[in-house]
């Protein structure tokens, strides 16, 4: 593990890393700091389909050595990553922070995270994944053994770059398959930083690489290639079907976690002050630039004023500031594309008759960045605001008759990621969990409040395939007579 703070963790032009070593590429791109864009975070190397192809074919050569490999050395590797990841959480934390706008403590938050999902993925390279089965005949016996896939496309965001890497990562090489990692354009220095970071724990050439570029060149490529066995994608649903189309289309596994529109409940019995404070953290934490932020605040009309009163308040009173300083609630966008997107639908809720009721405006600060004041609107349900994904600081309000409604609204709509609700009866909870559609639920908690080491879950629009061994390994079930 390195701990020497004499070798750099990262340093520009962000290179890709193929087959062992550290490449140039076809183009170049430069990283923005979306807090200060006269402060760039550095330049980056963009690769075509035919570097991509060359990242490939070095997984796959790697694949035979690595996955008959120990169990133990996986353990090792993954461990020494998520070891040098947590002693470097400041380093790492702060160049997340400069390079995707999430305040300090949410960049250190995802750092130590990162960190701590390398290292379960480490105990789980460990697990068993043998079962003996019942055979219905005498004399023979039935294992059943899950075996690692080969060489797996991983396509990631911008919003999680280190924590979605490293769940990924994690578990792909803790099952023994070799890795292709296609990060977001808009997050290459934290992929470096991660790969720089995996470069140094001892893995045999070509199991890990790293490939920056577009989607459409690098991205597709992945998805299309015939030496890739499996693809896990997070993303918009927009990409992610047409990545499933690519795989379906030459019959690969894939795995997709893709957007939300995510409700969360709030019952008239609910302790209130707990509620709109899991409400302002589930909608506006990150800048609400998190899959699993609550863009949609369902409220039981008993309740309702007195929830919109409080969360205006305290809307008020966060500070929208550069990402690393000190007392900043909320960091800038993340990038042109988020800004531009968040104001657009600012003008869509307006149009459409919806009521405003805070925010929604371009903030100028010391130094130029993508600042947006976070904004809250009372909406109908029919309203694009209350049904398309914006990932943004911006939520609704939606008024709900009874519980029954709050239910009927948290399910009315085409994704299914997770939920919450807030509410002091048992019953309702119980009743909430088990009949909201989505793949994660929270009960009296911000619908953030979730772990990556346990299954991602999401329905409908919001997922697609399995998101556990099943997923990363290739069940065998072997007939011995003894
Ligand atoms: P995106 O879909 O624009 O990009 C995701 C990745 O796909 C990037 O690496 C991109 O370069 C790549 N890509 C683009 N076109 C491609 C193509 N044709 N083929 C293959 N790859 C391609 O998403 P984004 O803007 O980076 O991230 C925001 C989205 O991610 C939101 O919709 C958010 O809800 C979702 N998200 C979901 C989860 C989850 O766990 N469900 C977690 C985080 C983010």
């Amino acid at each position: 593990m390195n701990r020497d703070p004499l070798v750099p963790l990262v340093a520009s032009p962000f290179r890709h890393y193929i087959n062992g070593g550290w490449e140039t590429g076809a183009t170049t791109g430069v990283s923005l700091n979306p807090s200060d864009l006269d402060e760039p975070v550095g330049d980056y190397v963009r690769a075509d389909a035919r570097q991509t192809d060359t990242a490939i074919e070095a997984a796959s050569a790697a694949f035979r050595e690595w996955s008959l490999g120990s169990a133990q050395r996986r353990a090792d590797a993954l461990d020494a990553i998520g070891s040098e990841m947590l002693a470097r959480r400041d380093e790492v934390g702060r160049l997340l922070a400069r390079e995707v706008g999430k305040t300090l403590p949410e960049a250190l938050a995802e750092a130590t995270r990162a960190g701590q999902l390398f290292k379960f993925f480490a105990t789980e390279a460990l697990r068993a994944f043998a079962e003996s089965g019942a055979s219905a005949r005498a004399g023979v016996e039935i294992d059943v053994t899950r075996e690692p896939l080969g060489v797996i496309g991983i396509i990631a965001p911008w919003s999680a770059p280190l924590a979605i890497a490293a769940a990924k990562i994690g578990a792909a090489l803790a099952h023994g398959n070799c890795v292709v990692f296609k990060p977001a354009e808009s997050a290459p220095g934290c992929a470096a930083a991660l790969a720089s970071i995996v470069s140094r724990a001892g893995l045999p050439a070509g199991v890990f690489n790293l490939v920056m570029g577009s989607g459409r060149q690098v991205g597709a490529r992945i998805a299309a290639h015939p030496l890739v066995a499996a693809i896990s994608f997070t993303g918009s649903a927009e990409t992610g079907t047409r990545v499933l189309q690519a795989a379906a289309a030459r019959q690969a596994r894939v795995q997709l976690e893709m957007g939300g529109k995510n409700p969360f409940v709030v019952l008239a019995d609910a302790d209130l002050d707990g509620a709109v404070e899991a409400a302002l953290s589930s909608a506006y934490g990150c800048a609400g630039q998190r899959c699993t932020a609550a863009s949609r605040l369902i409220v039981e009309r008993a309740v309702f004023e007195p929830f919109v009163d409080a969360l205006q308040t305290k809307l008020a009173k966060l500070s929208v500031d550069h990402a690393l300083k000190h007392g900043t609630d909320i960091g800038p966008l993340a990038n042109a594309a988020q800004l531009e997107r968040n104001l657009d639908y600012m003008r869509v809720g307006q149009q459409e008759g919806a009521q405003w009721l805070h925010g929604g405006r371009q903030l100028e600060r010391a130094t130029r960045g993508y600042f947006f004041e976070p904004a809250l609107f009372i909406a109908e349900p029919e309203h694009r605001i209350a049904r398309e994904e914006i990932f943004g600081p911006l939520a609704v309000v939606l008024r709900a008759d009874d519980y029954d409604h709050a239910l009927h609204l948290a399910n009315d709509t085409v994704y299914g990621l997770c939920a919450g609700i807030c509410t002091r009866s048992l019953s309702r909870a119980r009743h909430f969990r088990r009949h909201v559609q989505s793949g994660l639920v929270t009960i009296n908690l911000p619908t953030t409040a979730v772990e990556h080491h346990t299954p991602g879950g999401g329905r409908k629009a919001s997922a697609y395939g399995a998101t556990d061994a099943a997923f990363w390994t290739a069940v065998k079930t072997a007939y011995v007579a003894s």
